[in-house]
């Protein structure tokens, strides 16, 4: 095993669905450059997926990673814990997660844009192991304040999304499949958005001592809520708003401060268990 090769960057993006439409991060036109690409590491937990090492126009180093679909033979919770082991070891500070999402909240529509300020996590089949390991998490605010208000910020120079929110609950389930219209009966009291990121990647950040935020782009209505989604819709979403998305992004890493007055930091003890 060999983590010598792993470069050192600032930032990351695990990129979902909503970036999947175009070539991250070159397709979205802000200047980003590609330095590497096709970096697989070996982790404790197998082989990871395949980084890339980009620098945005304001010179910040990232690396970014696909997270959505499925390798065969690698969990889900294999493969967050492969993708935030190289985070770890590359030092990256702030991490953005993006995603397609179903609205819970009757209010939402497709193409809005949701950046979570909390969780109700209903996965089943992710291992909740930790990276770092030893610490005690705080999930009182579990998302970065900073790095959300740049998202925010970013997403609301864009005319052509959907509204802005800058908080909403993301309730995260299992996956691949959708849900039936009961569960989503019961689901829709807990939260506004529907999603299958947010954990334990939201989790996973804070146990590596990384801020972190998500820019989520709602794709569907949930089962039962206001009426049936459509396909083509959600087809035409990803295909069309792939590169805003993208954009959104990048403006939002050149945008944050480099600060650690955000207080993500405190919200992460050493674990009394191991005293
Ligand atoms: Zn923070």
């Amino acid at each position: 095993m060999s983590t010598a090769a792993i470069p050192q960057a600032g930032c990351a993006v695990i990129g979902g669905s909503g970036t999947r439409g175009c070539d991250f991060p070159v397709d979205a036109g802000t200047g980003a450059r590609v330095l590497e690409q096709d970096l697989v590491f070996e982790t404790p937990d197998g082989t990871s997926p395949p980084f890339i090492l980009f620098e945005t126009a304001a010179g910040r180093r990232c690396l970014t990673v696909r997270l959505h679909g499925w390798r065969d033979g690698v969990t889900r919770g294999e493969a967050s814990r492969q993708v935030f082991w190289v985070l770890h070891k590359a030092g990256v500070s702030n991490i953005i997660s993006e995603a397609g999402v179903g609205s819970l909240n009757p209010l939402l529509d497709p193409r809005d844009i949701v950046i979570p300020d909390d969780f109700v996590d209903l996965t089943t089949h992710r291992d909740p192991n930790m990276i770092a390991g030893g610490n005690l998490l705080i999930m009182r605010d579990p998302v970065c304040p900073a790095l959300s208000r740049a998202l925010f910020d970013a997403a609301g120079r864009h005319s052509s999304v959907g509204r802005v929110f800058g908080r909403g609950t993301c309730v995260v389930t299992e996956g691949p499949r959708f849900e039936s219209r009961a569960e989503i009966r019961m689901m829709q009291p807990h939260g506004d958005i529907i999603g299958q990121s947010m954990c334990p990647e939201v989790w996973l950040a804070r146990d590596i001592g990384a801020c972190y935020a998500a820019l989520y782009i709602v794709v569907n209505y949930a089962e039962g809520v206001v009426r049936d989604w459509s396909h083509e819709v959600l087809k035409d979403i990803f295909r069309d708003d792939a590169v805003i998305q993208a954009r959104i992004l990048l403006e939002a890493i050149d945008a944050v401060a480099d600060s650690d007055s955000c207080g993500c930091g405190d919200l992460r003890k050493p674990s009394l268990l191991q005293e």
